[in-house]
């Protein structure tokens, strides 16, 4: 017995969209497979950046002020991320979340 035998998942990975744009809106249009398609808003999603600075870890309680992000917040590059998630340069200069589908799934409504 190694250790691998050990090894669980708590959820299988999600599937990874199929193509996401940035509107002129500047919010995030994403396409998954099977046809749904969501719109998600900058704000609202720099608003669910799961980064260590932005949710406790450990606790999962939220440290981020939703008063502090500007309403004209911008994605000024996205990265993708392996093939779990994309990390997004924040026009705040904020860019240590990591995005993965799950989380965008879940900020599509999908989850
Ligand atoms: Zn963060």
């Amino acid at each position: 017995m190694g250790l691998l035998d050990r090894v669980t998942f708590s959820k299988p990975p999600a599937d990874p969209p199929e193509s996401i744009d940035v509107t002129p809106e500047q919010a995030l249009r994403i396409a998954w497979p099977g046809g749904r398609v969501a719109t998600i808003a900058a704000k609202a999603l720099r608003d669910r950046c799961p980064c260590a600075g932005c949710i406790e870890e450990g606790t999962g309680r939220k440290l981020l002020d939703p008063a502090t992000i500007p309403d004209d917040i911008r994605p000024d590059r996205i990265d993708p991320v392996g093939n779990y998630a994309i990390q997004i340069h924040w026009s705040d200069g904020h860019s240590t979340g990591l995005y993965t589908w799950q989380t965008l799934r879940e900020a599509s409504g999908l989850a």
